[in-house]
């Protein structure tokens, strides 16, 4: 048996670390195995899925330096690795299930499930869909004859056990009772994650899933979905989850979970895998700095440890300057440094904004720090203006925050276009509310737009300066933060 181990990403938002996370443990088990590590894209979701994030994904995947061996962008023998492009393969399934009696058609509207719901609760059930809800098989044919709208269910059993097997915790115990007549095939024909999971990962001949904890509870129905097909399902095993520094799952809120971000910062990718390597793993010999390679050569799955690995920057800080120091030459640090951004492409784009108002080449460098730092040194009193209390102040930088990282098409028009928005809504004028903005993004208001700005700096470190700005500030407490994000909501309705 040939192990394939594969990674499949949802392109729905930024390429996150735990996505690079996972990929490096499904790239180090298959490579120790002499196997195959294979990237696909699963795009069922077609309201949340793009082009661009898909592109994001590989593009940040491969900055680090991890390589596929099948996938959209490399092709190969079990293609296409898009899951749109094979959208047409899956009802056949969802049909197959239903003729062997695993699967229903279900016509209910999501009113009366909801119905249907209370209706259990109230004697005493698990309120879960159950297979209770099938019809008389005259009765789907006439309403599929009538072409209402209707999803497919699998069927799952009412109650008992479902024991798992996991390679990393042994056998998992899941009631039957909490588990739902999962959705396989939507209304639109589409399938649901589940059915197109499970059956990518028998098409691909995938012999082993490792994939985050937060999919464990799937596990029952994927498990019985292969027993329904009469396939070998693949061997299970699932990560531990990153957390940030206070044990609360890795989020964005709290800490910059953007593969780009890590690259915009002028981390090194040797290093930012490096330490997602030690995430719940390591060495041996508990060394702290090796490759991906140095770790193929020594991996062993049994050696993850469970208890939720902390992603802490400040770690990760100190293992790249051991990277930066040890493993560069004075040549290959000014190499990489170009690369990186001190390259003709990102001086150009400054350009437009220096020549207009610098007098000499001196003027250049402290006019132009703070698109070449990370995050900025602050003080409370900058943030002062004659016309804005410290309260509209954090309103304005939690607002702005919030609407761009709901902004998926970064560009100069959008973004401004978002922020006038806001100002308009709360009833500031432009520049009283790009003051703080301004602050907090260039470290002083008098700088040029700080639209270009922010375009120029990409989404990640543009949010991650707006969120290091308001923490400097005190940002909201809890109970605040309710009341806040109440107005916001008001806001995006007026
Ligand atoms: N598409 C899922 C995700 O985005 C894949 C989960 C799995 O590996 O089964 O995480």
């Amino acid at each position: 048996m040939t192990v394939r181990t594969r990674i499949a990403p949802s392109p729905t938002g930024d390429p996150h670390v735990g996505t690079a996370y996972v990929a490096l443990f499904n790239l180090c088990f298959a490579r120790q195995h002499g196997g195959q590590f294979i990237l696909r894209i699963e795009d069922t979701d077609q309201a949340r899925s793009t082009a661009e994030s898909e592109q994001d994904i590989l593009q940040a995947l491969r900055w680090l330096g991890l390589e596929w061996d099948e996938g959209p962008d490399v092709g190969g023998p079990y293609g296409p690795y898009r899951q749109s492009e094979r959208r047409n393969d899956y009802r056949q399934y969802a049909l197959e299930l239903v003729e062997k009696g695993h699967a229903f058609y279900c016509f209910r509207t999501p009113e009366e499930l909801d119905v249907i719901r209370e209706e259990r609760k109230a004697r005493g059930l698990n309120p879960g869909i159950k297979g209770d809800l099938e019809l008389p098989a005259a009765e789907v044919e006439r309403r599929l004859a009538a072409g209402e709208p209707h999803v497919i269910r699998m069927k799952v059993p009412e109650e008992g056990v479902c024991r798992i097997n996991d390679m990393l915790r042994g056998e998992i115990e899941i009631d039957w009772g909490q588990v739902d007549c999962q959705i396989l095939l939507k209304s639109d024909g589409m399938p649901t994650y589940h059915l197109a999971n499970v059956v990518d990962d028998h098409l691909m001949a995938i012999t082993h899933v490792l994939r985050g904890e937060e999919w464990i509870n799937s596990a029952p129905k994927h498990q019985l979905l292969y027993e329904y097909f009469g396939w070998d399902m693949p061997v299970l095993c699932h990560m531990p989850l990153l957390r940030n520094p206070d044990k609360s799952k890795l989020s964005k809120r709290k800490n910059p979970t953007s593969i780009n971000f890590y690259e915009r910062m002028g981390f090194l990718p040797e290093a930012v895998i490096n330490y997602l390597g030690r995430m719940g793993w390591s060495m041996p010999d508990e060394r702290e700095k090796f490759s991906v390679s140095e770790m193929v050569e020594q991996f062993d799955i049994q050696r993850v440890s469970l208890g939720g690995p902390i992603f802490d920057i400040e770690k990760l800080r100190w293992l790249n300057g051991l990277w930066l120091r040890e493993d560069l030459t004075e040549t290959q640090f000014v190499a990489r440094l170009k690369d990186w951004w001190f390259n003709e492409q990102a001086l150009s784009a400054l350009v437009p904004h220096v020549q207009s108002r610098a007098e000499l080449f001196s003027d250049v460098a402290p006019m132009t720090a703070f698109m070449f730092s990370g995050m900025l040194s602050l003080t409370v009193e900058q943030f002062e203006h004659s016309k804005l209390d410290g309260d509209q102040v954090r309103r304005i930088l939690q607002f702005t925050l919030w609407r761009l990282e709901a902004q998926r098409h970064w560009t100069k028009e959008r973004i401004f276009a978002d922020v006038k928005g806001l100002a308009k809504a709360m009833g500031l004028k432009m520049g009283e509310f790009m003051f703080p903005v301004f602050v907090a993004i260039a470290g002083t208001p008098n700088s040029w737009s700080v639209m270009d700005s922010m375009a120029l700096l990409g989404p990640d470190m543009t949010r991650a300066r707006l969120r290091h700005a308001l923490t400097l500030l005190g940002g909201f407490s809890k109970k605040e933060s309710k009341r806040v994000e109440k107005e916001y909501v008001a806001l995006q309705s007026d």
